[in-house]
């Protein structure tokens, strides 16, 4: 059997015509879930830990995109160093000011 048409997903996602974003704004709901039951299936923890659900949740976003898109990886990691670079001067900033 063969797929005729994309099946639908409802709600926002679906008038998202870009593959990326729409994986990307489905992947924070679906992973966040994934991760309340490795919370409670493999770590026998509590669901209502959310700090566990969305650790998990990062873990397996970057885990999924990097797979998926390891030919943007350059990008990101430019990304990544401009990010802490950033962090780094408002840190020195802050403490220029606070003597
Ligand atoms: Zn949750």
């Amino acid at each position: 059997m063969q797929w005729k048409k994309t099946p639908r997903v409802s709600g926002a996602t679906s008038r998202v015509k870009i593959p990326f974003l729409r994986e990307l704004a489905l992947s924070e709901t679906v992973f966040h879930e994934v991760g309340h039951h490795i919370q409670i299936g493999i770590l026998k923890g509590n669901y209502k830990q959310e700090p566990v659900a969305e650790k998990w949740e990062t873990e397996l976003s970057v885990s999924y995109f990097v797979r998926r898109l390891w030919y943007l990886s350059p990008l990101f990691f430019l990304v990544l160093i401009i990010g802490r670079a950033f962090r780094a001067l408002k840190r020195m900033k802050r403490q220029i000011r606070s003597g």
